[in-house]
């Protein structure tokens, strides 16, 4: 799940190792570590919580290997302990991983019989173990391929050695892991990122790899234990890495740069002089698709939801969405008419990878929309559609919904001007109006102040419940997260609708209830159900449109934003609700960055 680093180099790692532990740090983590090669044996040090504490370790008690692996770990099996932390390590080698070893267990028994006494509660140790075991009787390459083949499950390794103390192994089944060449070092990082601060020339591992390093020198083996070469790739110089600025942290930052995401992502696909949308080789003849399937997890499913409704609205292709860790498991009945399309921030959350992996060996078509174009999720899928958001730090997803909305707003437009589903005046109107969104984004952002007032409701408050009808259902729903991620309070997104269908049970005097009714057709019957909370005691804070007057006097706050087409309201209602979040869990002292038990990537199942 979480971040592995390994440099071989010919002076002093850890510097180098620390620094860029630190960049993975976006991902959440719960406990960190480092093991170098000092006089000859391994040096292993970790610590529970952030990076920072390593390096306090290490000032006091410095490891000076030329060559070692780093890890920041997400616990899967065991507490987050400094027992439990990784690297785990024998006399013989040291460990990192990432990623679940499903068969932990019925190893360890196996091990144990032979006399190895296990100290954590992590499925990894088994590894070190099997290792150890195997470097008895092998070289180095089989002792490695005799260990991966006893184990079942996920994983991205990086793994020292006493004995050949000037290599670094990586190998990768499921998670991913890529290696970077520098002057006189090379490094070992589970993702580019990672690497970035040191180099832009990169290889990806593709599954089942093995890869050695050394300072001078990395070799690769594929499945078969063949020999390899492989490309290298020049990444594009991270300009934009992210930098907090003047904010007090990237989730204030990213949430009002929103307007210019969107005109960025905008500028990307939408050529406002011909009024056109610029799509290139799209995998499939849009005039030819049956149906479109729509997967995600969490926020990026809540987009998925949003763009069901764009494209039923625009086109005749019928759609579906389904949760990525849903999908991956069902007895799906594919179909080569159908488009596969999958959402993901970083481009690397397991259930939606291994959703698409499923598609593919299905010989599905299959189209991603990511936030990093480097990513697995994209380099698997036949055609990528970034988002163009930039590096998006904060681990609750804000800046990356806006952008995952917009791709899929623009494509639904797209896909139904080829099929003439729409006709050329529509798709032009739908252009224009892409045009002045950044700017209404940039107005709702006004609504900090007052929604900092409303925010002290909530600090009292059971629960919360954020209601809506049409698009905003899938809006209400992403409120409702970020409520729940950010502040640790329980919230639930409904369609209005449901509401007499059992959670109307859970309004009582006081509770917060937020309802999102723009002047859609939807209106009225929202504003009913709106009365239904009044009666019964709900503090309702409603979010409309500035053409609407019909505000009754008991509720407690509303929020008026811009009024446009109704198609890009979501993207308005949105801003208010991530506000609300962020400013209930400032008014709480939450973590705002890094919510608990929370991780930016979510690479395990
Ligand atoms: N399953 C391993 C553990 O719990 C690795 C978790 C990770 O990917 O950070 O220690």
């Amino acid at each position: 799940m979480c971040g592995i680093i390994g440099i071989a180099s010919n002076k002093s790692v850890t510097a180098n190792i620390i620094q860029s532990l630190k960049r993975l740090e976006y991902r959440g983590y719960d406990s960190a570590g480092i093991a170098t090669i000092v006089n000859g044996n391994i040096d292993e040090k970790k610590c529970t919580g952030r990076v920072d504490n390593l390096e306090k370790i290490l000032f006091k008690n410095p490891s000076n290997g030329f060559l070692g692996i780093g890890h920041v770990r997400w616990a899967t099996h065991g507490a987050a302990s400094q027992i439990n932390a990784h690297p785990h390590s024998s006399e013989e080698v040291s460990v990192v991983h990432n990623g679940i070893i499903e068969n932990s267990d019925e190893l360890k028994k196996n091990l144990e019989k032979k006399g190895y006494k296990f100290k954590s509660q992590t499925d990894t140790e088994v590894i070190t173990f099997l290792l150890t075991d195997f470097l008895k009787d092998f070289n180095l390459i089989n002792a490695i391929n005799k260990t991966l083949e006893k184990l079942n499950g996920s994983f991205a390794l990086g793994i020292i050695f006493k004995k050949y103390n000037d290599i670094v192994v990586g190998a990768r089944r499921g998670s991913p892991l890529a290696v970077g060449y520098g002057p006189e070092e090379n490094y070992l990082g589970s993702d580019s990122y990672a690497l970035k601060s040191m180099t832009n020339k990169i290889t990806y591992l593709d599954d089942g790899d093995v890869c050695i390093l050394t300072n001078n020198k990395v070799e690769f083996y594929n499945s078969k234990n063949k020999k390899v070469n492989k490309e290298i790739l020049m990444l594009s110089d991270d300009k934009n890495i992210a930098e907090k600025g003047d904010y007090k942290d990237f989730m204030s930052k990213e949430i009002n740069e929103q307007n210019i995401t969107a005109k960025t992502c905008i500028k990307e696909y939408v050529d406002q002089l011909r009024k056109e949308i610029n799509l290139y080789n799209f995998p499939v003849k849009p005039e030819e698709i049956k149906k479109i399937v729509l997967i995600g997890c969490g926020t990026a499913y809540h987009s998925c939801i949003a763009a069901k409704y764009w494209f039923e609205e625009f086109t005749n292709i019928s759609i579906e969405i389904d949760v990525a860790s849903e999908f991956r498991y069902r007895k799906i009945k594919f179909h080569k008419k159908n488009l596969y399309v999958f959402v993901s921030q970083s481009g690397e959350t397991a259930d939606t990878l291994a959703a698409l992996d499923l598609c593919k060996k299905n010989n599905m078509k299959t189209c991603s929309i990511v936030n990093v174009v480097e990513s697995s999720i994209a380099r698997s899928s036949d055609f990528v559609l970034p988002i163009h958001a930039g590096p998006e730090i904060g681990v609750a997803s804000t800046k990356a919904f806006i952008g995952q909305m917009l791709v899929l707003y623009i494509l639904s437009i797209k896909i139904s001007e080829i099929r003439k589903d729409i006709n050329k005046a529509e798709y032009t109107k739908k252009i224009n109006e892409l045009k002045n969104l950044p700017d209404l984004i940039k107005k709702t952002l006004k609504f900090q102040d007052k929604i900092q007032v409303i925010a002290k409701d909530f600090l009292k408050a059971k629960g919360a419940i954020f209601l809506g009808r049409g698009l905003s259902f899938p809006i209400a729903l992403e409120g409702a997260l970020k409520l729940k991620e950010l502040s640790y309070l329980h919230a639930e997104g409904y369609p209005a609708g449901e509401m007499k269908h059992g959670p109307l049970a859970l309004i009582e005097e006081g509770l917060p209830v937020v309802i999102l009714a723009p002047k859609d057709r939807y209106y009225e019957k929202t504003i009913s159900n709106m009365q239904e909370v009044i009666a019964r005691g709900g503090k309702v804070i409603l979010i409309t449109n500035e053409y609407n007057n019909v505000i009754s006097e008991n509720v407690r706050s509303t929020l008026k934003i811009p009024n446009t087409d109704d198609h890009l309201t979501p993207f308005l209602m949105t801003v208010p609700l991530q506000l609300l979040a962020y400013h209930v869990a400032s008014l709480k002292n939450c973590n705002i960055d890094k919510p608990r038990n929370l991780a930016k990537s979510v690479t395990v199942e």
